[in-house]
């Protein structure tokens, strides 16, 4: 037995809230997305109009699919908005504080049958069921990056997620054309349990001095067949994302191996976080990405 989705909250309007915003819109589901400011929302519509055209014209979709995708999705700045939502997924920044203040937030405004999920990377999907008033109706649903691309979608319950909820997810999941992959609730669950150690480790390469950032990606892009270099993947993800899950990493399982490379810790104070912010292991404000050591 499963829930009735049909609208769709998404709080946090950044690179996932935007795709996670886009492939619902495409399934057929009404999308409320919500962020803290005007402009960020209207940053976040035109990616989503630019990344669904960019679709159009490699011939992935048809510019009438594209229009009525859009006219699916609303921004919202006001919590609520979320009122009539079916489920809530929570896409806000990687920060434990930053998602129980909204969870606070937002719970008093939900219908009390709704689902809430978070796409978090790496936190207890436990410990954040417990900030809710609902950890019954509270599970991971975790996206990959960028979401219009990544087939995979990591389940996660929490020790209190109820049947109907993990029923319902996985139906919804299904219908937006996504495989799913069940994850227990342990720090970073599967894929960045494996790939952030490995990207942190490439850090560490570039600290020691072992490689440059091209020579890295190069060894790794033609040496393992990664489609990405560690580097430039760890750019694309983000590097304060990349670093909180680090962070959940040694924290929660304490074991020395995960300790964050001070060299991605210092990229974070720099304010140096990626793509996102233009620069990080690469400079992206030129035309092409520039190595920046
Ligand atoms: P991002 O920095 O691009 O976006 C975060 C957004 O959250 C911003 O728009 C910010 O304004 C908003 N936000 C912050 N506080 C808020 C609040 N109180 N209320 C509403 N909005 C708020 O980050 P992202 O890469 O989209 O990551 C979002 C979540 O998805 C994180 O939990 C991250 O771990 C997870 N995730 C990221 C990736 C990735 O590759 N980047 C992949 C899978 C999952």
């Amino acid at each position: 037995m499963s829930v009735m989705i049909k609208n769709v909250g998404i709080v946090g309007a950044g690179q996932m809230g935007c795709g996670i915003a886009h492939v619902c819109s495409l399934a057929g589901y009404k999308v409320t997305l919500y962020d803290l400011s005007k402009e960020r929302i209207e940053a976040s519509l035109a990616t989503i109009n630019g990344n669904m055209a960019r679709q159009v014209t490699n011939g992935k979709m048809g510019d009438d699919e594209r229009k009525t995708a859009l006219s699916y999705i609303t921004g919202s700045t006001d919590v609520q908005d979320l009122a009539s939502m079916d489920l809530v997924i929570e896409a806000a920044t990687e920060d434990e504080n930053v998602k129980r203040k909204i969870f606070g937030q937002i719970c008093p405004v939900l219908k009390p049958e709704a689902l809430l999920a978070t796409n978090t990377s790496s936190l207890s999907i436990t410990r954040l069921a417990a900030a809710t008033d609902r950890p019954e109706q509270f599970m991971g649903i975790h996206f990959m990056n960028p979401v219009p691309v990544m087939k995979l979608v990591e389940l996660v319950r929490g020790i209190a997620t109820g049947e109907k909820t993990f029923e319902t997810a996985k139906d919804f999941v299904r219908s937006l054309d996504k495989t799913i992959t069940v994850a227990e609730d342990f720090p970073a669950f599967i894929v960045n349990r494996i790939l952030l150690p490995m990207i942190n480790e490439a850090i560490y390469t570039l600290y020691e001095g072992v490689g440059s950032v091209e020579a890295i990606d190069t060894a790794m892009k033609l040496g393992a067949n990664h489609p990405m270099g560690p580097l430039q993947l760890a750019d694309f993800i983000g590097l304060d994302t990349c670093l909180s899950i680090m962070q959940v990493l040694h924290d929660g399982l304490a074991d020395s191996k995960y300790r964050p490379c001070p060299l991605l810790v210092k990229y974070v104070e720099a304010g140096w976080l990626g793509r996102k912010s233009g620069r990080g292991f690469y400079d992206y404000r030129g035309e092409v990405p520039v190595p920046t050591r």
